[in-house]
């Protein structure tokens, strides 16, 4: 009895995290779109940073490894910036590049630090992801190839579309403060 309350909590927990970090309608984000911005991002950074997994590891704390590395997904809420209301810029974790502004930032009640669009388009990069029973659109850093989230189509104006990061693939500074330095 206990192993199959314990198998349905599994299920719940798996839906949960499903539902979460799907398209609210089923729909796929503008495909072509993405794929073309993909194409102008990997055209830009001709000068992709590449080190082993094993110099990743070194780099980057546990958290961050899983998430960025091995294409993890944080906790829901309990994460450093889901709250973060804060001015400032989020730069990758990995390797320093800006990503996202504070000013793109809105409350998606998903529980993961949510964005309308990125700083600059060349910042990220997209690909499909067919993991999760579902087909998604990954993305991540094009400078370091860092996993970051998701992007679906149900953000808000004026794009529509919900960037989806996790924490632990950010590092955040306020407006005032100096960015981190742009790993070699
Ligand atoms: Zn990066």
């Amino acid at each position: 009895m206990g192993r199959w309350l314990e198998i349905a909590m599994m299920l719940t927990l798996l839906g949960g995290l499903l539902i979460a970090c799907a398209p609210k309608d089923g729909k796929q984000p503008g495909v072509d779109e993405h794929q073309h911005d993909a194409t102008a991002a990997h055209a830009a950074t001709q000068t992709t940073l590449v080190k082993s997994e094993a110099e990743w590891k070194r780099l980057l704390p546990a958290e961050s490894f899983y998430v960025m590395r091995e294409h993890g997904t944080e906790r829901p809420f309990r994460n450093a910036y889901d709250k973060n209301k804060q001015d400032g810029v989020y730069y990758c974790r990995a390797c320093g590049q800006k990503l996202y502004d504070s000013k793109h930032k809105y409350d998606s009640g998903t529980g993961w630090p949510s964005f309308y669009q990125p700083v600059d388009g060349h910042a990220i990069g997209t690909k499909a992801d067919n993991t999760l029973f579902t087909v998604r659109t990954e993305v991540h850093c094009s400078r370091c190839g860092g996993h970051l989230g998701h992007v679906f189509d149900d953000g808000p104006k004026p794009t529509g579309l919900r960037y989806c990061m996790n924490s632990a693939s950010l590092d955040f500074r306020k407006r005032s403060e100096a960015p981190p330095p742009l790993l070699k």
